[in-house]
């Protein structure tokens, strides 16, 4: 439980490692409440509604089971919080040190305490949801918590598969006291504060100008209503049962993993006594790559070929692959590439996941470049205006008004990002208030013609 902020730094040169603290990040820290109701942490706030009401109708209190009752009332409790956007985000955030008064940025209102809410939903005294208790911090819990780390790979990772080791540092149970704390066969004594009981009475403001009085987890034994004196605590772990120990793990990536994919060490994570330990779980986050775009297993990139190989064809390697192969294509004879053309690699996409001999598909856009000026200096322009198709011939019938215009040559870019009174940028509003009523239409059909088009940025 020793979250200690995210730290991924080189442990040494090599660049397949690095340092893990593990930590509790945006990722729920623990999901025992979702475990109660038996849904996923990510469930909406009606699959909650609908779990509660079905998992309350199986354990409904029951005179002859005390133990149903025990367990309707932890899962009331664990849907009074999930149901509500604050308590189920502080839940989610600060686990149940997020539902306990003045816990860092709790859930509830100044020094309000989930046994108060338990005890207004339940109308009695003693905590249903074992709060509090001797000896207990928050629910029950049925293992360690998991510890969730994002973790950064590129498209060659993912599209070539790889092993990551990284050192790793976690809570062992302590091995010199046994995940007891205590030195010897010390015991733990009644809190002195609580006289036991985990709570304290506490008046504080319960909104507007409200008083209250209520219960508080007891601060001084956090709730167990006992503890340990100084001098009975375990030397190594100082009466905290766990300590810091490194290790060193191996994740692999492997091909075709998709980003956001998770990647579960079960068991590798932090140790409490008592109960198995959590589970690390790895998140994959993609980095953007600077020629290739992935959509599933496609991808997509943009090649820029001559004016010549426009004309007359081309057979040449036209990119390095993502694992550093060369691919050569052959454009077919008597083919023209036209502006916005693309072409499909089939089988050059990214490999499927858990069968990587099946790839999805590469899309070339062709982006042809136009020769420099200084070309034209080197050709004789007669002679290329003999090669060439001939150019467009005067307009007829002719205007009868016919104005000169200078030249001017401009930068497209500038003029998208040119504001017009209308409130926009002048391709993202083609609206009446720059061309006048009607012509709106006349731009959606320019769009359609060019449908069809993957989009795609050429850098
Ligand atoms: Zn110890
Ligand atoms: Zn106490």
């Amino acid at each position: 439980m020793g979250a200690s902020p995210s730290a991924a730094t080189g442990c040494c040169n090599c660049s397949t490692c690095f340092v893990v603290t593990l930590t509790a990040l945006a990722v729920p820290i623990e999901t025992a409440l979702y475990e109660l109701l038996g849904v996923s942490p990510t469930a909406t706030e009606d699959e909650i509604k609908k779990a509660y009401r079905k998992k309350a109708r199986e354990h409904h209190p029951n005179p002859d089971d005390p133990e149903a009752g025990q367990r309707f009332q932890e899962m009331a409790a664990a849907y009074e919080i999930l149901s509500s956007v604050e308590t189920r985000e502080a839940y989610d955030r600060y686990g149940m040190d997020g539902m306990s008064g003045g816990g860092a940025g709790g859930g509830f209102g100044p020094g309000m305490d989930p046994a108060d809410i338990f005890a207004e939903l339940f109308g009695q005294t003693n905590f249903g949801f074992d709060f509090g208790g001797p000896g207990s911090r928050g629910p029950r819990r049925t293992k360690g918590q998991d510890s969730n780390i994002p973790y950064e790979v590129t498209l060659e990772d993912l599209y070539n598969g790889k092993t990551v080791k990284m050192n790793m540092e976690k809570e062992i149970v302590c091995g010199a006291c046994k995940g007891s704390g205590a030195k010897g066969s010390a015991k733990p004594k009644q809190c002195v504060k609580c006289e036991g009981k985990g709570w304290t009475m506490v008046t504080t403001a319960m909104g507007g100008s409200r008083l209250g009085t209520h219960r508080a987890m007891c601060t001084e034994c956090e709730g167990r209503g006992e503890k340990l004196r100084e001098k009975d605590r375990c030397k190594k772990c100082k009466g905290n049962k766990t300590v810091k120990e490194k290790t060193r793990q191996e994740i692999y990536i492997e091909r075709g993993m998709a980003d956001r994919q998770r990647i579960v060490l079960a068991g590798a994570g932090d140790e409490e006594p008592g109960i198995p330990p959590g589970d690390v779980i790895f998140t994959l986050k993609t980095k953007p790559h600077e020629s290739f775009e992935r959509s599933g297993a496609d991808l997509l990139t943009t090649v820029h070929i001559t004016l010549s190989e426009a004309l007359l064809g081309f057979s040449r390697i036209l990119l390095t692959h993502l694992d550093g192969r060369g691919v050569h294509v052959t454009s077919p004879k008597g083919k023209i590439i036209k502006p916005g053309d693309s072409i499909i690699l089939r089988g050059e996409g990214m490999p499927h996941y858990k069968t990587p001999d099946h790839k999805g598909n590469l899309y070339v856009m062709l982006e042809i470049d136009m020769p420099e000026e200084s070309w034209l200096k080197t050709i004789d322009p007669q002679a290329l205006e003999a090669i060439l198709p001939p150019k467009k011939a005067e307009m007829e019938p002719k205007p009868a008004v016919v104005d000169e215009v200078p030249f001017e040559a401009s930068d497209i870019a500038d003029v998208r990002e040119t504001p017009f009174p209308a409130g926009s940028n002048f391709f993202d509003h083609p609206s009446g208030f720059q061309f006048g009523e009607g012509d709106e239409g006349d731009w959606e059909d320019d769009e359609d013609d060019e449908d069809g088009e993957p989009e795609c940025r050429p850098q």
